[in-house]
């Protein structure tokens, strides 16, 4: 009785609620097209910018995963590459393998892309040397488009001990990222603000949606896995992302943790050009089908497609 009694007391003085929260939930931040993405490519822009994205990230101990593009900043001398890579070891994250030149498996052969891979595995080890690469993601999520090419690549992670990372959340984030730099580019900065004030509520659209489709597919929300870009818009907005999740009571876990989930033991056996969240792979494994309900406004996808 004395405990039961200490711990209300404890929670009238600090004001907490006694009922716990939910924490069951779990995301894996993953961060695509590393080392930066965006329209201002020297070395000082991307650095700054970087630094930004990575801090509320370092500051909450975020186990996020980056995945690079080997040749993404070939135009800067290596010292500053490996400046702009060991910002992300440095906060914490692990560094993962998406290609050379954010190569896409519908337009090459296996071999090609095979090669691609191992470009930028050398390219990683050289340049940071100790790194650990353990992941490695399709850029646009292509990863055959036929069930031999599929299979083809498999084999071949497997081969070098790379894990496929798979995507529960994606969400074309990019048309935002795109309008942004250029309302930020023209000095627009009240265009700017609401493309801020619209993309948050899309991002947590997208996380409840997909909360949905994991709970049709699963009877539960399983680990969840985000995929967002290195770019601008998410520099600014990550804190507001992080929170989000927080707000759902998600734990924040590294994608090997997230990916231990029995529900990543389901096949996925979609072949196909368009990448797709692997939620809609399962769906598609157990006869179900889904169709993405969100798409970004039409003023932002004008002007995103402006010159
Ligand atoms: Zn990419």
């Amino acid at each position: 009785m004395f405990l039961v009694q200490s711990a209300v007391l404890m929670c009238l003085l600090t004001g907490q609620s006694s009922s716990k929260p939910a924490t069951s939930l779990q995301v894996a931040i993953t961060i695509d097209d590393l080392p930066f993405v965006g329209e201002h490519r020297d070395f000082q822009t991307m650095f700054a910018n970087t630094k930004a994205l990575l801090r509320p990230i370092r500051e909450a101990k975020v186990p996020a995963i980056g995945f690079v593009v080997g040749g993404g900043a070939d135009n800067l001398p290596k010292s500053e590459q490996r400046r702009l890579l060991q910002l992300w070891l440095d906060a914490g994250c692990e560094l993962g393998n998406h290609t050379w030149t954010h190569a896409d498996l519908d337009a090459m052969s296996v071999t090609d892309y095979e090669a691609q891979i191992m470009k930028t595995d050398q390219y990683l080890h050289e340049l940071l040397d100790p790194v650990k690469v353990d992941f490695f993601r399709s850029p646009y999520l292509n990863d055959g488009k036929n069930r031999e090419t599929k299979e083809e690549l498999q084999s071949f992670l497997r081969s070098q001990s790379y894990k496929e990372a798979p995507v529960t959340i994606d969400m074309d984030e990019f048309y935002f990222a795109g309008a942004y730099d250029k309302a930020v580019n023209k000095g627009d900065l009240a265009t700017a603000s609401r493309i801020e004030r619209t993309y948050l509520p899309y991002v947590d659209k997208a996380i409840r949606y997909f909360e949905g489709q994991s709970v049709r597919v699963f009877g539960r929300v399983c680990s969840q896995v985000i995929l967002l870009h290195a770019h601008y818009l998410n520099a600014k907005m990550m804190p507001a992302i992080l929170d989000l999740f927080r707000r759902r009571h998600y734990r924040f876990v590294s994608l090997r943790e997230a990916i231990s989930d029995p529900a990543y033991r389901t096949p996925d056996k979609y072949y196909g050009s368009g990448g797709i969240s692997w939620i809609y792979r399962w769906e598609l494994g157990k006869g179900m089908s889904a169709t993405w309900p969100l798409s970004p406004p039409d003023w932002i996808v004008r002007l995103n497609a402006q010159k």
